[in-house]
């Protein structure tokens, strides 16, 4: 009964666990093991070496067997995707498997099987194999590290404009009038860049941690896009770029968080007029079935195609040099997309590049939180 437990416990757990003799056949497998060296086929008493080629991992159980000392490896598996495998392996000695039938009796015991046959098991020993898939936790890792590298990125690049104008300012250049005022007309914008930097950081960092608490309410959506558009229009007149309100007539009222949908509908036209240098952008909205549906669209330069499915990301820019010349953070796109998902509704982008963009949203009329 007991053992019958056992197995099922190493049979049903999400590791993989192979034990070994010291000759390197394969005494238990369990499916997680065989999974994750894509293993099929009867197992038992095969050697292991004929179906594992890492040399990492078939050294390392070389040397565990050899020295008799556990092992840590890391290793990793190639196939439809790249798998990362943390691997323990631990000799033990047969002996210390048992429990003695009338119990332990003391504790140096504990180590002895009191049966006639365990003279014979006391010698034998075996490998146990421990396989972790960690390739998910790396990743995060990855991206985390990613992140911190590229915050800090994003800070050092004004604060050395900062520091540069400061020091030449303090060298001397303060004495003459004119460059004292560009000068600190550059450090204001360079402070105001770090700004808007941090203020998107914390939104993103808000609504990416599920806690953002959507507030609820019905918004007629004609008049939230005309008095976001009403913002956009001295921008748009000073590049010469005409802007069109399209608004469908059987558009209903939509329940939605009124703050967060007027961020993602500011952030998606500021972007379609900074990226547009001549022609339109134009903001359609209409029903459809139970959605209503959001249109962006710009005859800007567009996006290459290969770009696109990273443009969701966050601090991807096509062309990181125009984007901070802009003013852009490279954080917009990834706060739309989450508070979007937040709100159950989906966005998606189509682009030709030097020839325009649509972004495109629906969010459901109806929404139970
Ligand atoms: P940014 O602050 O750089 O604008 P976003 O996250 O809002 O950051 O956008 C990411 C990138 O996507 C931009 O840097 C730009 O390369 C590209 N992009 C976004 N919107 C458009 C658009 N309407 N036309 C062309 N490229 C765009």
């Amino acid at each position: 009964m007991r053992e019958k437990l056992l197995e099922a416990v190493v049979r049903e757990m999400q590791m993989g666990v192979v034990v070994l003799d010291m000759n390197k056949r394969i005494l238990y497998s369990n499916p997680f093991f065989e999974k994750t060296f894509s293993l099929n086929g009867d197992l038992l008493h095969g050697m292991l070496t004929d179906d594992i080629t890492d040399i990492s991992l078939l050294e390392a159980i070389d040397k565990a067997i050899s020295s008799g000392e556990r092992q840590s490896q890391e290793i990793t598996i190639e196939g439809k995707v790249r798998r990362i495998v943390e691997v323990r392996l631990v000799p033990v000695p047969l002996s210390g498997l048992g429990t003695p039938k009338g119990g332990f009796k003391d504790k140096q015991s504990r180590f002895q099987i009191q049966n006639p046959k365990s003279a014979i098991r006391n010698s034998m020993k075996v490998l146990i194999g421990f396989f972790q898939d960690v390739t998910e936790e790396k990743r995060v890792e990855a991206i985390k590290r990613d992140f911190v590298s590229n915050v800090s990125h994003e800070l050092r690049t004004p604060l050395a404009s900062i520091k540069g104008y400061t020091e030449t300012l303090l060298d001397g250049a303060i004495d003459d009038k004119s460059t004292l005022k560009k000068f600190l007309t550059i450090i204001d914008r360079h402070a105001n860049r770090m700004t808007t930097l941090i203020d998107d950081l914390l939104t993103l960092s808000m609504v990416e941690s599920h806690q953002m608490q959507l507030k609820l309410e019905v918004i007629d959506i004609k008049g939230l896009i005309s008095s976001v558009l009403q913002g956009f229009e001295k921008g748009a007149r000073d590049k010469g770029l005409r802007l069109i309100m399209d608004i469908g007539e059987n558009l209903s009222e939509v329940t939605a968080d009124r703050g967060r949908l007027e961020q993602v509908i500011i952030n998606l036209v500021d972007n379609a007029i900074k990226y547009t240098n001549n022609g339109e952008v134009r903001i359609a909205a209409r029903r459809e079935d139970n959605t209503i549906r959001v249109d962006i669209e710009d005859t800007g330069i567009g996006i290459p195609e290969k770009e696109i499915p990273r443009i969701f990301e966050r601090f991807y820019r096509v062309d990181k040099g125009r984007s901070r010349e802009l003013g852009g953070t490279g954080l917009g796109l990834a706060i739309v997309k989450h508070i979007i998902q937040a709100h159950r509704g989906q966005i998606s982008v189509k682009s030709i590049f030097r020839k325009g963009t649509i972004f495109s949203f629906s969010l459901p009329l109806s929404h139970s939180p």
